[in-house]
């Protein structure tokens, strides 16, 4: 059992003022394997305050010294790895391949936004004027729990690039993940107050920093109810705000699609990261023409994935995060039953042979019309919709036909075609016949799905303001 007691502040591990213990959780075997300590709303005023006496110095360093300071922490997460893989493992349940996959992304998005800073013009003309991008202040980091690290280490990346100190909020629920990365970061030697890292709840400790008139801007990533909240909250000041949030995102399988390839691509991108991805692919499109063959192909590759010990190498589809979302999942996979929707894979309750652990059915249900609730909202597991189309124009309209517009799929050997298809996509990223992320690209979401854009020179500014200064060219 492990106690996390101490939040970081000032470049100091110190003890909360926040008297409240919150248990952590193995979700594979529900076991409570940690306790963490969590902050208040005072603990989020003294980590504002002491990045806010950070902020002039360390807004005024070269971009050089922050490129310098972005590897020294990329390196001090690289240093962290396999502790860091191990808890995301056993606190977060995610399967070993995906957890070693998230362990490495920390420290990669830090090397990132260090050579985005690189060719990055902080001083550019337009006109007769000069346009200087400057940093906004402090920022204000609030993550979720399904990649605590990554999202932890990205946002603070971009922020550090652009200049600005951080007070990070991340999920109560991946202290342990949370308290690896800080150690981390810890030790890469940066001035006090740069960061500060509070784990609280989100209606004191998330609250307080969108509220705080020294926070300068908002970068959250989580449910768009949430989101909305902070945007509310947030007006009181005018913070910036970057919004990161849910998803429900149409896989368009084309007529002509090669169903060997189609059909394992819009599986992983359905169940990647146990199904609890923003930009999971959960709503696969489907030509009525070939929807038996679609079907059965599904239907056989499903039989193959495997629901489990997420330290078995053979699994793909690990425990669900939390009780509370496993019974999320198992609720929509009522609420699909309930609706007519046809059940061709998975089901409720957990995988056979499974007595424990918050563990669910890789589901697919087919015969599912886009004003269904499973095709409308977004569930946050490994369950998938396949919704068929008359032909493309029908594929576009059901894929838009949605609040969201995070991601979107197309899969077609006609490059030419998908390309076309995915000019009329509304969602911040369409990826053609591949599941790759790309870093030096924009991410973010059109519509409910959220505000602005994170990941390379995007990223960085949404970190800074343009200042126009007349009559010096
Ligand atoms: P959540 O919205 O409940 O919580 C996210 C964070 O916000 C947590 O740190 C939480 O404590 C905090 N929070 C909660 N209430 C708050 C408040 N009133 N004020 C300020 N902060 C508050 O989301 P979650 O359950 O942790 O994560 C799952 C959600 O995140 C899903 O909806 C998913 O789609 C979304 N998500 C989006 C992306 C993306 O990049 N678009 C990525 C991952 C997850």
């Amino acid at each position: 059992m492990q106690i996390i007691d101490k939040i970081y502040i000032d470049g100091a591990f110190v003890t909360p003022q926040g008297e409240e213990y919150f248990d952590l959780f193995n979700p594979a075997t529900e076991a409570v394997i940690g306790r963490v300590r969590l902050a208040d709303a005072a603990d989020a005023d003294t980590a504002i305050a002491a990045a806010k006496r950070a902020f002039p110095a360390f807004s005024r360093t070269p971009k050089t010294q922050r490129i310098e300071m972005l590897m020294a922490l990329h390196e001090a997460v690289v240093a962290r790895e396999d502790a860091l893989f191990e808890t995301i493992v056993e606190e977060y349940g995610a399967p070993v391949s995906r957890g070693r996959w998230m362990a490495q992304h920390a420290s990669n998005v830090l090397r990132d936004a260090a050579k985005t800073l690189e060719s990055y013009a902080f001083t550019r003309r337009a006109g007769t004027a000069e346009v200087t991008m400057e940093p906004l202040g402090v920022a204000g980091l609030i993550t979720p729990w399904n990649s605590d690290a990554g999202f932890i280490c990205g946002k603070l990346a971009a922020a550090l690039a652009a200049g600005c100190t951080a007070v990070i909020k991340p999920s109560e629920m991946s202290a342990l993940q949370t308290h690896i990365v800080t150690e981390a970061l810890h030790s890469a030697g940066l001035p006090a107050g740069l960061f500060n890292i509070v784990t609280g709840r989100g209606d004191t400790v998330g609250a307080r920093i969108a509220e705080h008139p020294d926070v300068a801007k908002i970068s959250f990533t989580g449910s768009t109810a949430v989101g909305k909240t902070i945007l509310r909250t947030a007006a009181e000041t005018l913070k910036r705000v970057t919004l990161e949030l849910g998803g429900k995102s149409p896989v368009l399988v084309l007529d002509d699609a090669n169903f060997d390839e189609a059909v394992p691509l819009a599986l992983q991108a359905g169940f990647m990261n146990s199904g609890q991805a923003c930009i999971a692919g959960t709503r696969i499109l489907a030509p009525q023409s070939r929807l038996v063959e679609f079907e059965t192909r599904v239907v056989n590759a499903v039989a193959q994935i495997q629901a489990g010990d997420p330290r078995d190498t053979r699994t793909s589809v690990g425990p669900m995060v939390s009780q509370k979302q496993w019974e999320r999942v198992q609720r929509y996979i009522r609420i699909g039953i309930d609706e007519g929707a046809r059940l061709i894979a998975g089901g409720a309750g957990r995988p056979e042979g499974i007595e424990s652990g918050w563990f669910v059915r890789p589901t697919v249900f087919s015969g599912v019309t886009n004003d269904m609730a499973i095709a409308r909202e977004e569930i946050f597991g490994p369950v998938l919709s396949i919704i068929a189309y008359r032909d493309t124009e029908h594929a576009i309209e059901i894929a838009n036909d949605t609040p969201y517009g995070l991601q979107a799929y197309v899969v077609s050997p006609d490059i030419a075609r998908a390309r076309r298809v995915a000019a009329q996509i509304e969602a911040g990223r369409v990826l053609v016949n591949t599941l790759a992320h790309e870093p030096a690209a924009p991410f973010g979401g059109f519509k409910q799905s959220g505000i602005g854009r994170e990941y390379g020179t995007f990223g960085i500014e949404a970190f800074l303001e343009p200042k126009s200064t007349l009559g010096v060219l």
